[in-house]
């Protein structure tokens, strides 16, 4: 069998069979791959920490064009955040970032963006800035990369911009202004709307400007319920953030 070797994040690590790990990789150039780790499950075995979750690594793999699953041989871990990731106030916004790529990303998406935008979001939580805040940036730019993000300046019917609150179609695509919304449930004030604009042009570490402008959780509510709509899923990690509760 061939061989070859990618920079990748893992997002998902699960036992497989008595010995093996099951891993699903989000490579820089080529999406998401998944992968056997054989041996991994050993305590004593060569994978050391770099199948934990959101481990930065070079990983060398068999693969064959027929089979879905690549074969992992070994790898060098490039930047562990496991430590951080792990911690009791970040794991599960960590573990909903993971649940949205794994489940919305198609196999053979290469788009490189994702990639860039996770490993942006771990060096921002690194520098300590508000996991709620990056998890808001993560998510705007999640939809718009895929195409999916709403024009936060104009209404969708009249095109009219400058108004302080837009209501979202009950499709998730696309605002009304006060004029033209009839009994949409979902809205989104000034400074929501604001603040998706501004994340087009500013990196999450910029994301702290923002803290006590507006409380992130209604805005967060939004996003993963429009990727929730759009996917046609429903993502099991957000019941326990407390934004969810
Ligand atoms: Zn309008």
């Amino acid at each position: 069998m061939p061989q070859a070797s990618t920079l990748a994040l893992v997002l998902s690590s699960s036992p497989l069979h008595e010995q093996d790990k099951l891993v699903t990789l989000l490579t820089a150039e080529r999406g998401l791959m998944k992968a056997v780790a054989p041996g991994a499950a050993k305590i004593k075995n060569r994978f050391g920490s770099l199948l934990e979750l959101f481990s930065e690594g070079e990983f060398h793999y068999y693969w064959h064009e027929d089979k879905e699953l690549v074969i992992l041989s070994k790898g060098e871990i490039k930047k562990s955040f496991f430590t951080m990731v792990s911690a009791a106030e970040n794991v599960f916004y960590f573990y909903l970032m993971a649940e949205v790529v794994l489940k919305f990303i198609p196999p053979n998406h290469h788009d490189t963006r994702i990639y860039k935008l996770l490993m942006a979001i771990l060096q921002g939580r690194e520098k300590k800035l508000a996991v709620d805040w990056l998890l808001l940036y993560f998510l705007v730019w999640f939809l718009r990369s895929e195409g999916l993000l709403f024009n936060p300046d104009r209404c969708s019917n009249c095109q009219s911009h400058g108004f302080d609150r837009g209501w979202l179609r009950s499709d998730y695509r696309g605002l009304l202004c006060p004029l033209c919304k009839t009994n949409e449930r979902q809205s989104l004030g000034r400074e929501e709307l604001a603040f998706i604009s501004w994340t087009v042009n500013h990196s999450p570490e910029d994301a702290g400007a923002w803290s006590g402008r507006f409380a992130p959780a209604p805005l967060i509510r939004t996003m993963v319920g429009k990727i929730e709509y759009h996917g046609e899923f429903s993502l099991q990690s957000r019941r326990y953030l407390p934004e969810f509760r």
